[in-house]
């Protein structure tokens, strides 16, 4: 795909948008039992941009009813090889629509079209190509423990990657053999419900992927209900312990990629500059709204001045705005609500006695933004240098030395993600073994790879996707 040129047309985009939507459940588009629908909006002109249905226990039930039935009487029998002819043909139609499922996943989330087109899409599109690879090849992923499919995976995801978290959910499970029933995130329902229409035109047997829209009760629904076999969640710690509370005693195999508070930490010996683009796209990228944003910068004292003028500097450069503008650095935030999460954070930082420093660069009046954002003079103890905050608002805090750093960048309750900047490949080696984090990245930050996997330590979750590892969670093994 070229993607240097205009990104899609707005025609079809449009098609999509001004639509109300049903259930895609057994195949079909159902409409929800309660006859409920409720608005999406676009977080960049906070005006409406579709309906969606609202699904219940009902539907629910349905939904799990028809993946239970799919995956007895057709997937369960089908060769590996044709159904990894079926992910790998889903994988080729989001590429052939990938400018429009661009637009629509900016429209829909507000994050810049820049990153839909170049990230979020094609990393998608990714993920099937690589995990339909797999789905002849699991005897010799894991020889001799005969790996099976559990059956029906219930699988929620959050707005900040919409399609991409769907594609991490359903592309191994497919391809482990599973069926699955997916709820997309109230706020960005809409690239997963044109996905399911791929998967209707790829014509998988009806009832394979069923994708049901709705909030927090729905998902509930879905991980209480008794038929499903797995459940795979990426979402906030809080509603994470709940659906932990929820399936204990039960024979449901749980996933779970929650928040996180990531450690970017940079060496006096460090290429500075390439740092100070690292630590920028370590928490500007998608405004923020990364679990592995790395939202803490620790900087060697020597070195901290001279960071911090660059990373002022830096951000007056970066432009807030209108995401369908390529030239868009910091779209939109997410949600009116996720705003005022942000707000009331920037409140309590000044409040804890940190400094803040904002750039200057113009913000439109309608729709939900917030500029970049810097707070230095923050101490270890602050809540904003323990708590997720899911925006473009980054704590800074100095150290002397490795001990030091090490002890501080492990001191919360998090444990997803990591960076360190350094000249020296021991100092890589050695951080990264003494890291309580899934994932440290050496010299570079917010890289991901479908080959690789992705998880959290402590408080930020259990269970890989991506790579190899990504497979397991979603079989069980006779030997
Ligand atoms: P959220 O937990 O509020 O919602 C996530 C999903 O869970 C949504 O689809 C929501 O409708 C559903 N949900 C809400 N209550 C539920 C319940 N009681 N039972 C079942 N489902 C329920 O999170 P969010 O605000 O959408 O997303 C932001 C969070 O997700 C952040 O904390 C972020 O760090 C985390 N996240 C983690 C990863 C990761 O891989 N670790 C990736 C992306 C986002």
């Amino acid at each position: 795909t070229d993607w240097t040129y205009a990104p899609a047309p707005e025609s079809k985009a449009a098609a999509t948008i001004n639509k109300q939507y049903n259930l895609f459940i057994d195949g079909k588009w159902q409409q929800p039992t309660s006859k409920k629908y409720f608005g999406t909006i676009n977080p960049a002109t906070e005006e409406k941009l579709s309906e969606v249905a609202d699904a219940n226990e009902a539907d629910v039930n349905k939904a799990v009813t028809a993946a239970r039935n799919a995956y007895d009487k057709t997937w369960k029998k089908l060769p590996a090889k044709e159904r990894a002819k079926y992910i790998f043909r889903i994988a080729r139609m989001v590429q052939e629509k990938a400018r429009e499922l661009a637009v629509i996943e900016t429209l829909d989330g507000g994050k810049p079209i820049r990153e839909s087109r170049d990230f979020d899409i094609p990393t998608a599109a990714n993920h099937f190509f690589y995990y339909a690879g797999w789905a002849d090849k699991l005897e010799y992923a894991f020889p001799n423990r005969r790996p099976q499919p559990l059956g029906v995976a219930g699988q929620i995801i959050p707005w900040n990657f919409p399609l991409l978290m769907a594609a991490w959910k359903i592309a191994p499970a497919l391809a482990t053999g599973n069926t699955v029933v997916l709820k997309p995130a109230e706020t960005t329902p809409l690239t997963a419900l044109k996905l399911a229409e791929i998967i209707q035109e790829a014509d998988l047997p009806p009832g394979v992927v069923n994708i049901i829209t709705g909030a927090g009760a729905t998902g509930a629904a879905l991980v209480n209900h008794p038929g499903v076999d797995k459940i795979a969640f990426t979402g906030s710690t809080e509603v994470g312990k709940i659906i932990q509370r929820a399936t204990a005693g039960t024979n449901k195999k749980l996933t779970l990629e929650l928040g996180g508070k990531a450690a970017n930490i940079i060496f006096e010996d460090a290429p500075i500059d390439q740092a100070v683009e690292g630590v920028i796209n370590g928490i500007f990228f998608n405004q923020g709204h990364v679990c592995c944003a790395g939202s803490r910068l620790y900087v060697q004292e020597s070195v901290a001045k001279e960071v911090i003028k660059k990373l002022k500097d830096r951000i007056e450069s970066l432009i807030v705005g209108d995401p369908m503008d390529k030239n868009t650095d910091i779209g939109a935030i997410n949600s009116k609500e996720q705003l005022a999460t942000i707000h009331k954070y920037l409140t309590i930082g000044k409040k804890e006695g940190a400094e803040i420093y904002q750039s200057s660069c113009p913000i439109p009046k309608k729709g939900f933004y917030c500029p970049p954002t810097l707070f230095t003079n923050v101490a270890q103890s602050n809540r904003i240098a323990q708590e997720e905050i899911f925006g473009p608002v980054l704590s800074i805090l100095t150290f002397r030395t490795d001990d030091e750093v090490i002890e501080k960048a492990n001191n919360t309750p998090y444990g997803l993600s990591a960076g360190v900047w350094t000249d020296k490949g021991s100092k890589v080696f050695n951080m990264t073994k003494r890291l309580r984090a899934g994932v440290v990245w050496a010299n570079t930050f917010n890289k991901f790879d479908p080959t690789s996997p992705f998880g959290g330590y402590k408080e930020s979750g259990f269970g890989r996707e991506g790579g190899l590892h990504g497979l397991e969670g979603y079989l069980k093994f006779s030997v």
